[in-house]
Order: structure tokens, then C-alpha cells, then sequence
């Protein structure tokens, strides 16, 4: 549904565990754009799957992904309708970032530009300096430019090929 109040919003999708019933990561990435759709959360674009290295303490490889949704959520509706679908995917939180997990889904831009509310940062913090997640967002949202730092996906995408430093 189109319309004044529609929100776009670029998600991040990660997966490095298997989840009975649905199969390994690129699987559970696949089922999770499913799910999204089916709570109602247009899904405008979906990069293709990409495998990448482990990050952090977990020795598992990750499928990763992008997303554009439209949607008249705010974002904290949005991330707690995230969180849900991460939950229904037998996400558990405890307490260590970046272990294993059947499923995480993160709010990457919007189209409200920069949003620091509590427990909830758009743009994501850290996803300037990840190549796993600016390839897949780059490939469906090239254009969209971070309100931070005033460059388009692509320009973050291609600043990490070369490896040049970036402003976090
Ligand atoms: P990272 O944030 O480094 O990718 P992670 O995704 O593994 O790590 P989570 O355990 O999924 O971290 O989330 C930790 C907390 O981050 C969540 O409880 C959520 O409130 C908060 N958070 C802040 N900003 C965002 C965002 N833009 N998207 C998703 N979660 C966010
Ligand atoms: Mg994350
Ligand atoms: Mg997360």
C-alpha cells in the first residue's frame, strides 16, 4: 500500500545456524522474506544471498542479505515486529552479540533520515564498515544516500573495496 504515510526502509539479514524445518542459512533468509510479507511488510526489493565469513567468537559461516520494505510503521514498531519474526525463527537473546543465531534482522536506513531513539539507532551504527552487508544493500539501493555521511550505498560499497577509511 502506497501512500503519505509510507516509510521505506532498508533492512540487513543474517543467519549463520539452521532451523529445524526450514534448512540452513540461505533458507532461513529466504522464509524470513516470506515472513516479512506476510506480516504485511511490502517487500519492495531483496538482494540475491551472499555466504560470508564468520564475525566475532562464532566459527559459523553466514548467508546475508538485503531488503527494501515499505511500510507505515515507525520504527520501533518496525524493529519490535522485526524482533518478533527473530523469535519466531528460535532467536534467542543472550546477552553476547554476534554468536550464532538462526536469524538477524536490522534497520539499516529509513527514509526519515537518522532516528536515535532508545535501544534503536538508524543508521545502523556499525553497517558503514561491514562489506557483507553494504554489497547486498548497494546492489538493490545504490542510490540511497546516508544522511551521515551524505554517500550513497554505493559510494560506502565501493570506499570499502579499496579499503579506505571510513567515518563510523
Ligand atoms: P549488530 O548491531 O552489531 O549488528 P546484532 O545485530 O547481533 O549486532 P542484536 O542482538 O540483534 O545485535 O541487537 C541488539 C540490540 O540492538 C537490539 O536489542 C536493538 O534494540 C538494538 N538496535 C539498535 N539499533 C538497531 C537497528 N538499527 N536495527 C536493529 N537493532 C538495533
Ligand atoms: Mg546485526
Ligand atoms: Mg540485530
Amino acid at each position: 500500500m502506497r501512500g503519505r504515510l509510507t516509510r521505506r526502509y532498508l533492512i540487513g539479514l543474517g543467519s549463520n545456524m539452521r532451523v529445524p524445518g526450514i534448512g540452513g542459512p540461505r533458507q532461513v533468509l529466504v522464509a524470513a522474506l516470506a515472513a516479512l510479507d506476510a506480516q504485511g511488510l511490502e517487500v519492495a526489493a531483496a538482494s540475491r544471498i551472499i555466504d560470508s565469513a564468520p564475525l566475532g567468537p562464532s566459527r559459523r559461516r553466514y548467508a546475508n542479505g538485503a531488503a527494501v520494505l515499505e511500510t507505515r510503521l515507525d520504527p520501533p514498531a518496525l524493529l519490535a515486529g522485526l524482533q518478533a519474526i527473530e523469535r519466531a525463527f528460535g532467536r534467542r537473546r543472550r546477552g553476547r552479540r554476534w554468536g550464532a543465531r538462526p536469524l538477524d534482522l536490522d534497520i539499516l536506513l529509513w527514509s526519515g533520515g537518522i532516528w536515535a531513539g532508545e535501544g534503536l539507532t538508524i543508521p545502523h551504527p556499525a553497517f558503514r564498515a561491514r562489506d557483507f552487508v553494504l554489497g547486498p544493500a548497494a546492489a538493490i539501493a545504490g542510490g540511497w544516500r546516508d544522511p551521515v555521511t551524505r554517500r550513497t550505498l554505493r559510494q560506502l560499497a565501493a570506499r570499502l573495496i579499496v579499503g579506505s577509511p571510513l567515518p563510523r
